[in-house]
């Protein structure tokens, strides 16, 4: 793989060295990353490819009946065969405490891109608990906007995923199921994977001397990123986007604002330990 016309805005040697977990979806962010010289990846998912995928995930007409993971596996390997592909077919909310140890203990980034809110649970829960940082990819009802919510532990951000999505732990507790994403097309979940793919760049090379290992640093304690996909989405009566952005027609869509995700001091999964660590950064 030659990194000529990037290796001035990735860090490839520590894009090399290092190893990420994806969960679920984002199969073309699983690629992309091995565009960008990604050392390993490990993808968890037991899903097949059926006949609806094809329409709006990235698999061909080939891969109906396939495991997902083995699928993307192949087009990794076919993208940059150095990338070292793990593929793991397995409920990701039924790996035990220790095998997670033993599989993810390595990890320097989980991505957690499923529509099953257990599994986004689950991976704080762990991610705290072994000390890494994750980044969490969400669409809302029918892909109108989507969701980036992040977390790095020795950073400035001091909300966890459970902190800012606490509304809806409380729903899933009182039996409100999540709204599907389906009718979002593959160029709405692009939109979203696009600008995860970004930070998780920004994650992995945090702290080196170019645009990327800069992102996390300028981002700050904005770890909630919000994109506005249809021109008409509210959030509820509330238009988000002209909150921040302005209501001149410039603002129309495919915009993004980057939130402070405000964290809770009795979170039952951070206990609001990270709020603690920035603020005695910053004494
Ligand atoms: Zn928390």
């Amino acid at each position: 793989m030659n990194y000529d016309r990037i290796k001035d805005t990735v860090n490839v040697n520590l894009m090399q060295q290092s190893h990420v977990t994806i969960v679920g979806g984002a199969f073309q962010l699983a690629c992309d990353l091995a565009r960008c010289g990604m050392g390993s990846i490990t993808l968890v998912d037991f899903d097949t490819v059926d006949k609806t995928n094809p329409a709006r995930q990235d698999f061909d007409n080939q891969d109906i009946n396939r495991l997902k993971i083995q699928a993307t596996a192949d087009t990794i390997r076919r993208i940059n065969p150095q990338t070292e592909v793990t593929c793991l077919a397995r409920d990701f909310c039924s790996i035990t405490p220790s095998e997670f140890d033993e599989l993810f203990g390595h990890t320097d980034l989980f991505i957690m891109a499923t529509d099953f809110f257990p599994a986004q649970a689950r991976g704080n829960t762990e991610a705290i608990r072994l000390n890494k940082p994750a980044l969490y990819i969400g669409m809302y009802a029918g892909a109108r906007a989507g969701e980036i919510i992040y977390h790095v532990p020795d950073s400035s951000t001091a909300a966890c995923y459970r902190c800012i999505c606490s509304s809806r732990y409380k729903a899933f507790q009182n039996g409100i199921a999540a709204t599907p994403s389906s009718g979002g097309t593959i160029f709405d979940l692009h939109l979203i994977d696009a600008i995860a793919g970004q930070i998780a760049l920004g994650i992995l090379t945090r702290g080196s001397e170019n645009r990327m290992g800069r992102l996390i640093e300028q981002l700050g304690d904005r770890n909630l990123i919000q994109v506005k996909i249809d021109p008409e989405y509210r959030m509820g009566q509330k238009d988000i986007f002209a909150k921040y952005l302005g209501d001149s027609s410039a603002n129309f869509s495919f915009t993004s604002i980057a939130l402070q995700g405000g964290y809770e001091k009795d979170c039952p999964d951070c206990q609001g330990k990270f709020a603690d660590k920035v603020n005695n950064n910053h004494a």
